[in-house]
C-alpha cells in the first residue's frame, strides 16, 4: 500500500512551495492553487480526493465478511485516499457498522443501506465537532440505526433509537476533550454503537478486546497516553 504522502497518480514523494501554485487536478481537470504536487507534477484536488476515499470505503464494506466493525474501519483507515482527520469519517464510520451487522446477522440488503451512507454521510460538514457542537462520528451511528431501522421524522420507536445511538456515541465522545481526532472519535462512536446495537435489537456485532491506534505518529494533536487508544495506554 503506497504511503499517504505520496503521489496518488505515480506514487512519488510529493513537494511543496513556499507560495501556492495553480494546478490542475489530474481527476476533475478544474484547476487551483495549491501549495503541493508531486515530483512529477501531479495534483489531486480534494473534492477527487475525498470521493476516491468514499469509493474506498464502499467498495471495501462490499466485499468483506468481517462482522467487527474497528477492524473494518482501521483497515479502511490505511488507505492513501483516506486523510487522517476528514469529513469522509462521516460516511465511514456509519459504512463499516452497516457492514458488520450484516456480516453478524442482521437483516439489511448492503449495497443498498451503504448507497443511502454515502449519501448521508457526504452532507455532514467537517469540522462539525468544534463548529457545531456535534462530531460527525456520532452522527454517523444515527445514520446507521435510521438505515437498519427505516426511520424517518414520522417513525415512533425507531425515532427514539436513532437519536439515542448518536447522544451515547457523543457523550463517550466528549469525555475525552479535544483536539480533535477522526481516529479517536471513530472507535468511541462504534464501541458506543455496537453496544447500543446489540441492546435494541439483538444483533451483536464482534468486538476486539483492546482497541490499538495506529495512526498516533500522523496526528500532530494526539493526546498521547490520554487517549484511551493510543499504544502507551495499551501497555500491560
Ligand atoms: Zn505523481
Ligand atoms: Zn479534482
Amino acid at each position: 500500500m503506497r504511503s499517504k504522502n505520496a503521489c496518488l497518480v505515480c506514487g512519488r514523494p510529493l513537494k511543496y512551495f513556499t507560495s501556492p501554485k495553480q494546478m490542475e487536478c489530474c481527476f476533475c481537470h478544474k484547476k487551483f492553487l495549491s501549495y503541493a504536487c508531486c515530483e512529477e507534477g501531479h495534483f489531486v484536488c480534494d473534492e477527487c480526493h475525498s470521493e476516491k476515499g468514499i469509493e474506498a470505503i464502499i467498495s471495501f464494506c462490499q466485499n468483506t465478511d468481517s462482522s467487527d466493525p474497528i477492524k473494518i474501519v482501521q483497515t479502511i483507515m490505511k488507505d492513501p485516499y483516506i486523510y487522517m482527520h476528514g469529513p469522509e469519517h462521516h460516511t465511514m464510520v456509519g459504512a463499516a457498522l452497516l457492514t458488520a451487522y450484516r456480516n453478524a446477522g442482521g437483516d439489511i440488503d448492503l449495497p443498498s443501506a451503504l448507497a443511502e451512507m454515502h449519501e448521508r454521510g457526504r452532507q455532514y460538514p467537517g469540522g462539525s465537532c468544534g463548529f457545531w457542537g456535534c462530531c460527525g462520528a456520532a452522527v454517523s451511528t444515527g445514520m446507521f440505526m435510521s438505515i437498519i431501522t427505516d426511520t424517518t421524522p414520522l417513525s415512533t420507536g425507531t425515532w427514539g433509537y436513532s437519536n439515542e445511538i448518536t447522544s451515547r456515541a457523543l457523550a463517550e465522545i466528549a469525555t475525552y476533550g479535544g483536539p480533535r481526532c477522526c481516529k479517536r472519535n471513530s472507535f468511541t462512536a462504534i464501541l458506543a454503537a455496537a453496544e447500543y446495537t446489540a441492546e435494541k435489537t439483538g444483533v451483536e456485532m464482534e468486538i476486539p478486546d483492546n482497541v490499538i491506534c495506529t495512526f498516533s505518529s500522523e496526528n500532530h494533536e494526539c493526546l498521547g497516553k490520554k487517549c484511551p487508544y493510543h499504544k502507551s495506554s495499551n501497555m500491560i
